[in-house]
């Protein structure tokens, strides 16, 4: 009997506890703890009508540490999945040390004062983790999370070493408003207006961001302009399998929402330093949060597929000479909807979550210490993705990417 406690009530913590609640032979009780408490009861009565499991919901400010160890202590769950932002991450840390308890996320600790996309600071709580005896687990969503579980099944059963890595993320899926992101708006903007960065022989190399587009024909979708940018997975790919010469990571984005997105960096309302208004202090980007669309609502009107994977280049491990493999995934935003009442973005991260929880809570994984998703044997997760929403497929391309 495994208890859980899920911190956060944004769509990708709704999403991973409806799945939790349709696995209840792994997560025998669950519960679900946020700031505002309101949306946790929403997501309750979700998993009630469609699950008919209970949940336990909490209000909580996971910023403050006290009150969090408090929370943990009182429900006494085995693992914190924590869901809510990536500002919280040290603060959650922090509070399951003190209370004793394993820990999960889905993205890198960032200081809300500037755009970094680094584990250095969770890298830091390795030995907190390993003298309490304690697992942590770092980012067990999409990107990051499968897409370095993808590279590591290449390297485990197709490819000796991996020379070359592209990560695809496409989101084909359209929800009818003139602009939208389809996660939270401040972490999205803060990640799509940073500089690009690309490992390559052996060091990150920047460039402009968006300053490199390249046309892609996604299946599912067709095809989509593709720009290089940083993603978080870059860095541990790059620590965890020190041979790759290059790896980089590219999204979609339609000429849309980059027009907008131009405009409010050009008006100053993506920036992240404190302006004064009307004697207070804001964040602009904070303040275009709260006007912005929620993400969780996007649900009910989004059509399309989202098509995320890797393709890796290497020498195979029959000893046939270099070969090229695509690992990926493609989700349906409607099926997504249909299942837990939120659309592909935050199923394709929830259910992740999800499962990184279950190889916690079943022992398929563990360990003590803060561990990054690469050291851990993808064999369970990937057979998890195809019997939980997630499916993939795998084909040997004629060779690398052209460009
Ligand atoms: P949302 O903004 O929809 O949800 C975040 C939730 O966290 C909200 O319910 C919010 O509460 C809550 N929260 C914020 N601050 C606090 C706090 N101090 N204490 C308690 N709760 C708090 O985000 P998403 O669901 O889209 O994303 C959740 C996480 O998943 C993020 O960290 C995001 O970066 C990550 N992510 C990872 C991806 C991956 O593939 N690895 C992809 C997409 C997202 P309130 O409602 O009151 O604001």
């Amino acid at each position: 009997m495994s208890k859980v406690l899920v911190i956060g009530a944004g769509g990708v913590g709704s999403v991973a506890v409806h799945k939790m609640a349709m696995n209840p032979d792994i997560f025998s009780d669950i519960h679900l703890a946020s700031r505002t408490v309101s949306k946790c009861d929403a997501i309750a009565e979700s998993v009630k009508q469609r699950t008919g499991v209970d949940i336990q919901t909490y209000a909580i400010d996971a910023d403050d540490v006290a009150a969090t160890t408090k929370l943990i202590q009182s429900i006494g769950p085995k693992l914190v999945v924590n869901l809510a932002l990536p500002y919280q991450d040290l603060a959650i840390m922090d509070a399951c040390l003190a209370a004793g308890t394993h820990y999960l996320d889905t993205a890198n600790y960032e200081p809300r004062d500037e755009a970094k996309f680094e584990y250095k600071w969770q890298w830091a709580y390795q030995d907190k983790f390993k003298q309490a005896g304690l697992m942590a687990l770092l980012g067990s969503g999409f990107d990051p999370g499968v897409t370095s579980v993808f590279a590591m099944w290449l390297k485990k059963h197709k490819l000796k070493t991996i020379r070359l890595l592209d990560i695809l993320d496409c989101n084909g899926g359209d929800h009818g408003q003139p602009f939208a992101t389809n996660f939270n708006p401040e972490i999205n903007i803060r990640e799509v207006t940073a500089p690009a960065r690309h490992w390559e022989n052996g060091e990150f190399v920047e460039t402009p961001a968006m300053g490199v587009k390249q046309q892609f024909d996604f299946e599912g979708v067709g095809p989509k302009n593709m720009y290089m940018m940083y993603h978080e997975e870059l860095e541990s790919l790059a620590k965890f399998l020190p041979d790759m010469e290059r790896a980089r990571f590219w999204m979609t984005f339609g000429d849309a929402y980059l027009q907008h997105l131009t405009v409010l960096q050009n008006v100053g309302m993506t920036r992240i330093d404190p302006v004064m208004y009307n004697g207070v202090e804001i964040i602009p980007l904070q303040f275009l949060k709260a006007v912005l669309p929620e993400p969780a609502s996007l649900g009910a009107t989004t059509k399309g597929k989202t098509n995320i994977g890797d393709i890796a280049t290497g020498e195979a491990l029959d000893g046939s000479g270099e070969k090229t493999f695509y690992v990926k995934n493609i989700c349906d935003h409607e099926e997504a909807y249909a299942e837990t009442g939120n659309q592909a973005v935050s199923y394709t991260t929830g259910v992740p979550a999800m499962i990184g929880a279950a190889m916690m809570l079943t022992g398929k994984w563990r360990g003590e210490g803060v561990f990054n998703i690469e050291q851990l044997d993808p064999d369970p997760f990937m057979e998890m993705l195809n019997s939980h929403g997630l499916p993939w497929t795998v084909e040997e391309l004629d060779g690398p990417l052209s460009f």
